[in-house]
């Protein structure tokens, strides 16, 4: 079995500098989580995160007497973002909880790699790596990373309890690298513990859902989700509308080659009704932009499948959200095998479509002999209107005829 590992990642100078740095005399340093996780399995790291022996005030005088800059992103917890020649990498002090209310944990700062590998949510994130590419594998991470095994450390439900975001961390990390059935004590510790999913915040849960949803398949996820009842309580809109769109989703994604996305794949599992969205996107406390995008898709009504090119070219200028309508395409591609075909034709009219600019502006009005004030613009609707009925075809000198 693989201890050592070799990624390009590993060689790069200013990670090799911070490691040096760090384990230089009194000190250790490797680098823990998801970067070892993956590398394990040959895949895409997201970010590198360094975990330490020495405290965070000893990790910034080291870094500010080698001239590098240091972030005290969250140094209660003690964490350092460590700012190398353009390189950012979060540096944790090694922890020992002492107390926990299933939110917050108190820290303290330990030295023992075994105790700081005890106090993580899963066996696979449970991995630590040398500057040298040697593994360290406390808790036999690794053989479950490899083997697609999602398992908390020690008792499910005593981690759950220490932090109720790890039940969607669980089905999280499951969606990304878990295979057959998800771990049976981890599910029925997700299923018993769900209530204390009420506590969390909004921001952590959306965190935590909107990774799961970028799964490149997470539907088994998804629908063990729903299976243990921590669907229902994140995403209670889903309810009775069922989460069936999400399976026919994904099968399209792949077949026409659409980037994975995560809001698209909340959309197929929640009803496309302005109330529901609107409660979900508060209760969630989504980011505006996602609040925008599902609030438009769910107030939007595509045309019939047969409509014309020049008509759906108007419907695309009133409506002037491609994104919304694109997101309604795209599901109703997925979702209605019978209209799928005119469907992919009018998402390829939107693609190639660009945006006429009416070729009349006030101030044509005004040297046409009008009056400023607000009867321009009223007149410029009219125009605008008559320039749409037209597909865009009068000219200015035609829609100014008559003035
Ligand atoms: P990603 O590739 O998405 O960044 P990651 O494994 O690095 O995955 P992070 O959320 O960045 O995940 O967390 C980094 C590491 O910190 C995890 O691998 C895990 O060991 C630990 N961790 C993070 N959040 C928790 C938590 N809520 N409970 C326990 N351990 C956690
Ligand atoms: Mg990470």
């Amino acid at each position: 079995m693989a201890e050592h590992i070799d990624q390009p990642w590993l060689h790069r100078p200013q990670l090799q500098a911070l490691l040096a740095l760090l384990n230089d005399g009194e000190g250790e340093a490797k680098i823990a989580g998801g970067a070892v996780r993956n590398s394990l399995l040959d895949q895409p790291i997201a970010d590198v995160d360094v975990a330490t022996t020495l405290v965070p005030s000893e990790v910034v005088e080291r870094l500010k007497s080698a001239g590098h800059k240091s972030v005290p992103t969250g140094i209660d917890h003690g964490t350092v973002t460590a700012i190398i020649d353009g390189d950012a990498y979060e540096v944790t002090t090694l922890r020992a909880d002492v107390e926990t209310d299933g939110r917050h944990a108190t820290v303290v700062f330990g030295t023992d790699w075994e105790a700081d590998a005890r106090r993580r949510d899963l066996t696979m994130n449970a991995l630590y790596l040398d500057a040298d590419g040697t593994v360290f594998d406390p808790l036999g991470g690794m053989q479950d990373v490899l083997a697609a095994r999602v398992v908390f450390i020690d008792d499910a439900t005593q981690r759950i309890r220490e932090d109720y975001l790890r039940i969607l961390r669980f089905f999280r990390f499951f969606a990304w690298y878990g295979k057959f059935r998800p771990d049976a004590d981890g599910l029925r510790a997700c299923a018993r513990e769900k209530d204390g999913l009420e506590g969390l915040s909004a921001e952590r849960v959306w965190q935590e859902l909107s990774k799961m949803l970028a799964a490149p398949d997470p539907v088994r996820a998804v629908l063990w989700m729903r299976q243990t009842g921590v669907l229902s309580k994140i995403l209670p809109e889903s309810e009775n509308w069922g989460i069936d769109g999400i399976h026919p989703l994904i099968e399209t994604e792949k077949e026409r080659k659409w980037e994975p996305d995560a809001v698209l794949r909340l959309m197929a599992i929640l009803p496309p009704m302005e109330e529901r969205v609107a409660s979900a996107t508060e209760r969630l406390k989504l980011p505006n932009s996602v609040r925008d995008r599902l609030l438009a898709w769910a107030q939007l009504e595509l045309p019939a499948a047969k409509t014309k090119q020049e008509a759906f070219a108007r419907f695309l200028y009133r409506t002037n959200n491609d994104q919304a309508v694109t997101d309604r395409l795209r599901l109703a591609i997925a979702t209605s095998d019978a209209d799928a075909k005119k469907r992919r034709r009018q998402l390829k009219w939107l693609k190639r479509w660009q945006r006429p600019i009416l070729p009349v502006r006030g101030a044509d009005l005004i040297a046409a002999g009008m009056e400023p004030g607000p009867a321009i613009s009223e007149r410029l609707s009219k125009m605008e209107e008559r320039w749409i009925d037209s597909d865009f075809a009068l000219s200015s000198e035609e829609l100014l005829t008559g003035i």
